[in-house]
């Protein structure tokens, strides 16, 4: 399961950052590079199969946008022209029951009424985001809404929610890489992994 290779897993002290916290860290490799590209390929030729070329792909700002980039040049090789949109949400939230309470913090420039839409995200965690972002698009008429994520943490789940296409099962920590942040950092790295004391 430990993607982990030779030459990726680790950041070297001082070498991406100099504050005393992220000496003391490194990152366990949970999905390599290599494998995620793999992955990525699959889930194209999945969406390929089940969606028309017209789509119109919006990608869940900001932990998304990597993923999405991959994902749009995969469907390119898989013969489609998808139009790509953006959007920022944050939900407000723990507690509440409802799943309206949301703030859009950027929003879509495209009408998205009467088209095939499939949101992208990081990660499927509780299920809020994706739950409101799919609301949204049900709300603005859109004439089909399908979700991708590449990561789904199927445990914590608060939001009764799958997205139709998958990349990974996720364990239950925290992760960071490939778009995924801890405080505005890691994003850069080619590879999900794991924060880890040393
Ligand atoms: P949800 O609304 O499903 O609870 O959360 C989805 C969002 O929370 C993701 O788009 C991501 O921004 C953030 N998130 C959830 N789990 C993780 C994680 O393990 N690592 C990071 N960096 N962000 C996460
Ligand atoms: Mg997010």
């Amino acid at each position: 399961m430990n993607g982990a290779t030779s030459n990726s897993p680790v950041i070297e002290p001082n070498e991406t950052d100099h504050d005393a916290e992220s000496r003391a860290r490194s990152i366990r490799v949970l999905f390599s590079e290599k494998r995620i590209a793999l992955r990525i390929e699959e889930l194209a030729d999945e969406i390929a199969a089940a969606m028309s070329k017209e789509l119109v792909v919006i990608s869940v700002l900001k932990g998304g946008f990597i993923f999405t980039a991959d994902l749009i040049r995969a469907l390119h090789r898989a013969n489609f022209e998808p139009e790509i949109d953006f959007l920022k949400l944050s939900s407000y939230g723990a507690g509440t029951e409802s799943t309206g309470d949301m703030n859009i913090l950027f929003d879509l420039s495209a009408n998205v009424a009467d088209r095939e839409v499939l949101i992208v995200d990081d990660i499927l965690d509780t299920g809020r985001t994706i739950s409101l972002a799919r609301q949204l698009l049900v709300d603005r008429a859109a004439a089909s809404v399908k979700t991708c994520c590449l990561l789904d943490k199927a445990e914590r789940r608060l939001v009764d929610i799958q997205a139709d296409f998958i990349g990974f099962p996720c364990p239950n920590e925290f992760v960071v890489g490939y778009g995924l942040d801890y405080a505005h950092r890691y994003r850069e790295l080619p590879f999900i992994g794991v924060l880890s004391e040393t």
